[in-house]
């Protein structure tokens, strides 16, 4: 590494000759923006495109690590965001953008760019999203663009109660800033708002507390004059110091104090409107540890994964008392225990993270720690003077503002309007290679996407989270070839079936192939619905001898145990099975179905001693729609 640290305690003596010095992109217009992205097959948590619109923020919040290190605000014009969101979604399939920022309201010219982009967008279901909302820049005209398709949560964050300690971290918002948003979203029809509140903070007093009470009352009242039963999702979390920021030097608050807070605050909202998220305080304590760690936590880090700690920020996963033993294990090599990192630290030393430089300088962060206690506002810089933090050097490094002004919108290529004429397609198409291991889910992922891609228009439907019109067959066993999947769907146009055909193959991944599309003026009866019986062949060197396969069949019942969401379940599978047959080196399961209900093949071989499937091969490639037909077919097999 860099260099070899020398402590005292939970500081270091000195500082290396060398410095890191943080890298700064300038201007992010200077940079590519990934347009054509890899499209995972899986569906993603963050499943949608992403438009970065801003790096940085200046407004100030005192506790808050991203709003220093990413200091100064660069906005990225406002033509390069709208190209970059039309050429992103034309190639993604995605149906939702993100607009991605630490302030996305701070971006000048966002009603203006939301209601371009709508234009092209709406039509085609796509929503625009942002990830959280200053409630200052809640107006009207954004949320009215944002709930055009689909109303995605909208967050508030008053962060503390009181105007007292808005003050103390410098969150620049009022009471009735914090109530006009609720207004605004609540009337034009959200149902539900999240509220992020934090306890803890440096000089927090019992009426602090009493004001987060009393403010999420009166959000819980502006919301009931537009709906009878609001939902608020409250998240509060203990505060928690980040190095690089005024309030580096301050303590993890005291954990009694922390449940008797936290305590006292869900007594006093429990009220049906809210929810209020639970926290886990040791998890708070592992991630104070980590915030203001130096790299001797490694060690502990290491010990806690060689006794178990693994994936912990999943809770079912998190054992605090694995760190608890690694602790001391800790304390015997360093001298002290971890509880020392959760403490005050004092301001004339040096951190162990002195030797990053974020471009902030450490008197400005001293000052604004006093500014902390005193109460005292430090402007946002963007909108108004310069409060000396260091960052810029005024030539290239400085704040960045986009004009937003003169959007072109010519790229944007809006479709000629025509009466729309809704036509429905069903597609049937094979899969093989390694997609006989993508999960149903996965499946209709790749088929959404590939359909979105194709631009063929597909038809929406629900309205409050519109998805494109589609339906498919029963799942598929993973492991199974099949060349008769179906995947229906609504287009706003007539097309000729070998356009659609070829349209959407283009967008699909080797191992989905489309077989036929056939068209219709009024929509088809669900496949599933129509599915009566189904046929596997099963290719192996090691078939079952035809008296193990009579035996099964002799039997009147074959209870089989399912795992289902609620627990095991016996299910008789025995009325699915319609035949079993041995034709030309080839074993023929023939299954019926029932409400929609069958056997699982795995489940038949199983019955059948067919456990090893290693040199297996089962296909799918046969569906029947009536029993009549199936019977004709079993009778006529060898
Ligand atoms: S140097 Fe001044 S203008 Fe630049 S980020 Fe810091 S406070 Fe803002």
């Amino acid at each position: 590494s860099l260099f070899k640290p020398d402590y005292d305690g939970l500081y270091l003596k000195s500082l290396p000759n060398k410095i890191v010095h943080r890298a700064i992109i300038n201007n992010l217009d200077s940079v590519s923006y990934p347009v054509s992205q890899i499209m995972p097959l899986v569906q993603t948590v963050q499943d949608r495109f992403v438009v970065e619109i801003q790096r940085g923020c200046n407004h100030g919040c005192r506790f808050c690590y991203a709003g220093y290190i990413y200091r100064p605000v660069r906005q990225r014009d406002i033509q390069g965001v709208y190209d970059i969101a039309i050429n992103g979604i034309n190639r993604s399939g995605f149906y939702e953008v993100s607009f991605l920022s630490l302030s996305a309201g701070d971006y000048r010219g966002l009603d203006e760019l939301f209601s371009r982009l709508n234009e092209i967008f709406v039509s085609r279901g796509i929503s625009l999203s942002i990830p959280s909302l200053r409630v200052d820049s809640a107006g009207p005209a954004l949320l009215r663009e944002l709930s055009r398709v689909k109303k995605t949560g909208i967050t508030i964050a008053p962060e503390a109660g009181s105007e007292r300690m808005r003050r103390k971290i410098n969150k620049d918002i009022t009471e009735q800033d914090v109530l006009k948003a609720v207004e605004v979203a609540f009337s034009y029809g959200w149902e539900l708002i999240k509220l992020y509140f934090m306890i803890g903070l440096p000089e927090e007093t019992e009426a602090d507390i009493e004001a987060i009470v009393s403010l999420s009352y009166k959000i819980l009242d502006t919301a009931k004059r537009y709906n009878k039963r609001p939902d608020i999702n409250i998240t509060i979390s203990p505060f928690v110091p980040k190095a690089h920021t005024p309030l580096q030097w301050d303590r993890l608050e005291d954990r009694e104090v922390l449940i008797t807070r936290l305590n006292y605050l869900r007594r006093k909202l429990s009220h049906p409107a809210f929810n209020i998220k639970k926290i886990n305080l040791h998890l708070t304590e592992i991630e104070a540890l980590l915030s203001r760690g130096d790299r001797r936590v490694a060690d502990l880090l290491i010990e806690a994964n060689s006794l178990g700690a693994y994936l912990d920020a999943w809770t079912d996963n998190f054992d605090f008392s694995v760190y608890q033993r690694a602790g001391e294990v800790f304390k015997e090599r360093y001298g002290f225990g971890i509880d020392e990192y959760l403490k005050t630290r004092d301001k004339k030393r040096i951190l162990p993270w002195e030797f990053i430089s974020t471009g902030i300088s450490k008197e400005f962060l001293i000052r604004e720690r006093e500014n902390y206690s005193k109460g005292i506002w430090t402007e946002d810089c963007s909108i108004s003077t310069c409060s000396m933090c260091g960052v810029c050097d005024f030539e290239e490094v400085k704040n960045r503002i986009n004009d937003g002004r003169g959007l072109n919108t010519a790229g944007g290529v809006k479709r000629p309007s025509v009466t729309e004429s809704i036509s429905y397609y069903r597609m049937r198409y094979a899969r093989e290679g390694d997609m006989i291991y993508a999960s149903h889910l996965d499946i209709i992922n790749i088929l959404t996407k590939a359909l979105m891609m194709s631009r063929l228009e597909p038809v929406f439907k629900g309205k409050f989270n519109p998805r494109p019109d589609i339906s498919l067959g029963h799942a598929l066993p993973i492991g199974v070839y099949s060349t008769t999947e179906y995947f229906d769907f609504a287009l706003k146009r007539e097309y000729a079936s070998y356009d659609v055909k070829s349209a959407i193959q283009r967008f699909l991944p080797a191992g989905l192939r489309v077989m036929e599309v056939i068209a219709s003026k009024s929509r088809f009866e669900s496949i599933c619905k129509m599915t009566k019986g189904v046929r596997y062949d099963v290719y192996s060197e090691r078939l079952p001898d035809i008296s193990v396969i009579q035996n099964l069949l002799s039997q009147e019942s074959i209870r089989v145990k399912r795992e289902k969401t609620d627990g095991v379940k016996e299910v008789d599978i025995r009325r699915f099975i319609k035949d079993i047959k041995l034709s030309s080196g080839v074993l023929r399961v023939y299954l019926l179905y029932e409400n929609e209900g069958t056997g699982n093949i795995y489940e038949i071989l199983d019955l059948l001693s067919m456990n090893n499937r290693t040199d297996m091969i089962i296909k799918k490639d046969r569906l029947y729609f009536t029993e009549e037909e199936m019977d004709y077919e079993i009778s006529n097999t060898d």
